[in-house]
This record gives structure tokens, sequence and C-alpha cells, in this order.
């Protein structure tokens, strides 16, 4: 099977602006920067997404995330961050491999739009509660 981007990294086949690293997480600066700083936070260790990962490695790679942005508050002038994940292609997961991006905030207006709308009107919202609740048993 092909490699992916991100294997090719961990691997330094492709060269990448490292931020931090140990056995099991890497983390570097993405290369698109939708905001100064932005960074990715990948699993060395080769999974789909963070609904495949198993949780003790996940927390691993969300714990240099969180590091990641204390950092920009404290030291970058960001003034908020997001950290999000994209799990497959509909949610607009363009790598195959795990990873946490770190996006400094520094003014509503710095270029990342997160936009959520509210869709709520006509859903049953406790229908919709009561189906959710019964498959996480
Ligand atoms: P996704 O859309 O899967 O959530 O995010 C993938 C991210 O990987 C994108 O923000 C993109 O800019 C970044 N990316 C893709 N290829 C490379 C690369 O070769 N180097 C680095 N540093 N980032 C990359």
């Amino acid at each position: 099977m092909e490699k992916d981007i991100f294997c090719k990294i961990i691997d330094g086949e492709i060269p990448c602006y490292k931020l931090y690293e140990d056995n099991d997480v890497l983390a570097f600066l993405d290369i698109s920067q939708v905001t100064k700083g932005h960074s990715l936070v990948i699993s060395k260790k080769h999974y789909d997404n963070f609904l495949t990962i198993p949780k003790e490695e996940m927390h691993k790679v969300m714990d240099v995330a969180q590091l990641l942005g204390q950092v920009a508050i404290k030291f970058m002038g960001a003034k908020g961050v997001n950290i999000l994940t994209n799990c497959y292609e509909e949610a607009g997961q363009t790598v195959k491999h795990f990873h946490v991006h770190v996006i400094p905030r520094y003014e509503s207006t710095d270029g990342f739009i997160l936009e959520m709308k509210n869709n709520a009107e006509g859903l049953n919202l406790p229908a919709i509660a009561n189906f959710v609740k019964e498959n996480l048993k």
C-alpha cells in the first residue's frame, strides 16, 4: 500500500518544520499556515483518523496539541486557538492519517472561517438525543 504523506514525513522522506517529537507523537508546522503557527500533531503509528485510533495513543496526541495551544496563547500573541480534527473526506479530511490541527487565532478576521450555522429548526431534538444515548450503551 502507498504510504500517505504523513508516514513519509515520519520516515524523513519529506521534510517538515518539526516542533515536537517523541516515540509516539510528531508535531510540525502545517504547510498551509491557515494562521501563523498553524501546526499538526500526528500519531507516529498509522491510524486513519480520530475515530479509529486506540484511546491511549489518541490521548498522547491530544496532550501535545494542548501544549502547542498553550504556547500559542502564552508566547505567540494568540488570543484563541482552534483545536480540530477532521474524520473522513465528507468532514474535510484530506490526509488519511490521524492528525490534530492547532490553529492559533489572533483576531476573528485572521483568515480562518469556522462556520457553525444554527440548523436546528425542524429537527426533533428529544428523539435525536434519545437515539444517540441508546447507541452509546
Ligand atoms: P486535513 O484536511 O486532512 O484535516 O488536513 C491536512 C493538512 O495537511 C492540510 O492542512 C495541509 O495543508 C497539510 N499538509 C498536506 N501536505 C503537507 C505536507 O507535505 N507538509 C505539511 N507540513 N503539511 C501538509
